[in-house]
């Protein structure tokens, strides 16, 4: 079968033949239709996150899945049903973050990540899976079930945030996006349609002209164009906000988000930036978090359960949005496209197969 891989930090994805794999006991087969590719895949290819499964010298990439179960091999799954695979696995065996449900709390070394960390991904025409990591997704869903992994992403953010702000009375009013990719675009989405926040912003280094200005604006929230408003002028500019997600990756957005909170405010950091070493001013920080119970968190990955949320998730988005976000959905012949980073580029997927009468 085929397969997209990279020796990452060496090239460009390629195309390679792999055997089929074969499920064993508890795992079912699935064929892989479409594959998301978002700004990890990107920081994996460049080699600066991620690495290889023991013993091999390339890692087929691809962490954003939705496939159709070939041979449900004894499982609960239904030969035809759609599913979305979850990202981590135990590395080798089992520990008690998987054992609770809980992989995405799991420290470095305690999982694998497919497509990321010490496992191949799903750019594949088929992949294995136990089942309990394979979530099912209705047929109408199926064509968009690529964003699934991402926008369980943000489930999985708000919840922590949320939680964070538990204690006392907190309705946030206003929220701000740091980054207008893929991830960015989803988050404001959910923030405009799903949880109904009253004034949004997001920010990006783009000209009005880029079509994720466009589409920022289309859902009613005002862009902050970065080289003209930093991060930390946003009150003066604009207002401070309840809740700010950071999506750039931009190591200085993690301090400067404490300068754009409000009171009681929380800053939740999904970016994995390189390392880089910056002046900031510590005491102003952390007075600033002190004096005014602001919170600030970091979070990653995500669980079945942000999965099953982010599937309504995905049933509530406006079909518009989906449709000018979602630039590109290239056939393996031409998958070398999926992977350009174009002016006119926002969130792109492989095709490997479509199901029996098409999506
Ligand atoms: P992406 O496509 O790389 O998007 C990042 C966006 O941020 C780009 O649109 C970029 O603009 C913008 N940006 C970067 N620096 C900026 C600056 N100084 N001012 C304004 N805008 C800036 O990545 P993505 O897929 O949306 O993901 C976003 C980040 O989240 C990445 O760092 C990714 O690794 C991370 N991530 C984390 C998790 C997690 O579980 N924690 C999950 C998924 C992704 P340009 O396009 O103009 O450069
Ligand atoms: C993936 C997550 C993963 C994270 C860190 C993200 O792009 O969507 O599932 O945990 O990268 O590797
Ligand atoms: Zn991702």
């Amino acid at each position: 079968m085929k397969a997209i891989a990279v020796e990452p930090g060496a090239g460009e994805p390629s195309l390679v033949e792999r055997p089929r794999p074969e499920p064993e006991p508890g795992e079912a087969l699935v064929r892989t239709l479409r594959v998301g590719i978002d700004g990890t895949d990107h920081e994996v290819i460049a080699g600066h996150h991620g690495n290889l499964p023991a013993g091999a010298d390339r890692l087929v990439l691809g962490h954003e899945a939705v496939g159709v179960v070939e041979e449900p091999n004894g499982t609960d799954l239904d030969a035809g049903e759609f599913v979305v695979p979850t990202v981590r696995r135990p590395p080798g065996r089992s520990n008690e973050f998987f054992e609770r449900g809980e992989p995405d709390m799991a420290p470095e070394d305690e999982y694998f990540e497919r497509g990321i960390v010490g496992a191949h991904g799903f750019m594949a025409e088929y992949v294995t899976s136990p089942a309990e990591y394979l979530v099912s997704i209705p047929p109408e869903l199926a064509e968009l079930g690529f964003l699934v992994e991402p926008i369980s992403i943000t489930e999985k953010a708000i919840e922590h945030a949320v939680a964070t702000r538990s204690a006392f009375d907190w309705t946030p009013e206003t929220a701000l996006v740091l980054g207008n990719g893929p991830l960015g675009l989803l988050t404001l989405a959910m923030f405009e349609s799903v949880l109904d926040i009253d004034r949004t912003y997001c920010l990006g280094r783009r000209d009005r002209s880029h079509p994720t200005v466009e589409l920022v604006e289309d859902l009613g929230a005002t862009y902050v164009d970065s080289r003209e408003t930093p991060v930390s002028e946003i009150p003066d500019a604009h207002e401070a906000v309840d809740l700010v997600y950071e999506a750039t990756g931009h190591a200085k957005h993690a301090f400067e988000t404490v300068d754009a909170l409000a009171p009681n405010g929380v800053g939740v950091l999904l970016g994995v930036p390189e390392p880089w070493e910056f002046e900031v001013d510590g005491g102003r920080l952390h007075r600033e978090l002190v004096l005014h119970n602001k919170a600030l968190l970091g979070t990653v990955n995500s669980h079945r359960g942000h999965f099953e949320a982010a599937i309504d998730t995905l049933s509530q988005l406006p079909e518009w949005f989906t449709d000018e976000l979602v630039t590109g959905v290239y056939d393996l012949g031409e998958y070398t496209e999926a992977f350009k980073n174009g002016d006119d580029v926002v969130k792109t997927a492989v095709e490997f197969d479509a199901p029996a009468g098409g999506f």
